[in-house]
């Protein structure tokens, strides 16, 4: 595919561009937002058509000749009979992190219990005292060769959460170096404020404390994050043994009159309510959902909220529980897929092998796969109504993979098959550019 690498190299945002001679086009073309049950099933795979795109948005999806006709002088991109998807949409990261925590790897494998390793320092906390003790610039510079290593594998949108501060100070150093990311990134970011991601150890001592803390996030930090701009979502940890459902609801209620949309880490570990308290709230997202309630997917499937499954995360600790996909998208909850890529529990880049596990492991199809990390991605970061879509007047956000069928996506696992993003019709990773 050398002749698209070609193009892609000279490709502009501004100008007019055909993208032609692709095997398939999947489209995921069809309404402007969250797709539940048989919606999921049809990702719009096109034969015969070529993109053509004007301003950086999607102009048309016709074939060739009729868009030559139309788009004379228009500079054409050779897709070298691959597969053109919309850009794969990351709805789930902690993108921001000084170390790494391989060694709690080798711990696990050892048999030693989340309760042990986090005795022996390990676990989230232990990501909290490492960013604390690194300066701005050396987390940005991290994080941009990290978040381009997710951007190679067809990931043009990013969800990056704050959360490893857990202080005023810290989580708002945290959401600078995303908003850094924001700008400066060709890839899309979309920043959320996570300050309840745990219970900092300076406040664990006692009841009070701990209510002091969820003051502080309540009082001082999303007052702070809001005025300042620096995140568009807040989401909460809520689960047995982090924070309880009604600290999350007064948390996730001050986030939103503060202008906040909302997200939820909901039912990892246990069935605690998470999903019923999403639902209830109206919350954009509820992820995870490894022990989500029967009663929690119906109050999923009548409201307005995506369901965020994390298969990675429970592939890289080892469990066999798994959140129920098939009976979320058959009673109606739209189901989107994303990493969850942080240091301690889903150290991976790779969002086609998310819907790999999404196909192997979740039972969905490879269209419902590919729904889950594109329009339903975008629908959990609240923007699938110019995002997640091949069709006009979208974003001109796309992947193109070398492969043949968009079964191939999840089929050939673990492998890199993206040539090629573009994200507003800008080349944003090329695969002979290595990390942009
Ligand atoms: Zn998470």
């Amino acid at each position: 595919m050398t002749s698209a690498d070609d193009e892609v190299l000279a490709a502009g945002g501004d100008e007019t561009l055909i993208f032609a001679n692709a095997t398939q086009i999947v489209t995921c073309a069809g309404p402007p937002r969250a797709r539940r049950g048989a919606e999921m099933a049809d990702a719009a795979a096109e034969h015969g058509v070529a993109v053509a795109v004007l301003g950086g948005l999607v102009a048309a999806v016709a074939p060739l000749a009729d868009l030559r006709r139309t788009y004379g002088g228009a500079r054409e991109i050779d897709c070298g009979g691959g597969v053109l998807m919309p850009g794969l949409v990351d709805s789930h990261t902690h993108g921001v992190f000084g170390r790494t925590r391989s060694d709690e790897q080798e711990l696990r494998a050892a048999g030693l219990d989340y309760m042990e390793i986090a005795r022996r320092g390990g676990g989230i906390h232990a990501s909290v005292r490492d960013l604390r003790a690194t300066d701005e610039e050396t987390l940005f510079a991290l994080a941009r060769e990290r978040l381009a290593r997710l951007a190679a594998f067809g990931t043009t949108t990013i969800e990056v959460k704050s959360g490893y501060g857990l202080s005023l100070d810290d989580e708002l150093k945290m959401l600078r170096v995303i908003d850094r990311l924001r700008r400066e990134l060709p890839t899309r970011i979309v920043p959320t404020f996570l300050g309840a991601h745990e219970i900092p150890l300076e406040y664990r001592t006692s009841a009070i404390t701990r209510s002091a803390y969820v003051e502080t996030v309540v009082n001082d930090m999303i007052p702070m994050v809001a005025k300042n701009g620096l995140a568009r979502f807040a989401d909460v940890f809520c689960d047995t043994g982090v924070y309880t459902v009604e600290e999350s609801r007064t948390i996730l209620s001050a986030a939103r009159r503060a202008g906040l949309l909302l997200k939820l880490h909901a039912d990892e570990l246990t069935s605690s309510g998470g999903a019923e308290l999403a639902a209830s709230l109206a919350a954009t997202s509820a992820d995870h959902l490894g022990a989500v309630s029967e009663a929690g997917i119906k109050a999923l499937a009548q409201s307005s909220t995506v369901a965020t499954l994390l298969p990675g995360t429970m592939l890289f600790l080892g469990k066999s529980t798994r959140a129920p996909a098939r009976q979320l998208i058959e009673s109606g909850v739209p189901v989107a897929l994303a990493t969850d890529f942080n240091p301690g529990t889903s150290p991976t880049p790779n969002l086609p092998l998310i819907l790999t596990l999404g196909v192997s492991q979740l039972h969905m199809s490879a269209s419902e796969a590919v729904i889950a990390a594109t329009v339903n991605g975008a629908a959990a970061l609240g923007i699938a109504d110019h995002v997640g879509q091949i069709a006009p007047g979208f974003a001109a956000d796309l992947a193109l993979f070398d492969v043949r069928d968009l079964r191939d996506v999840p089929y050939w696992y673990g492998d890199n098959r993206c040539v090629a993003t573009f994200v507003g019709g800008k080349p944003c990773h090329s695969s002979d550019l290595g990390l942009c």
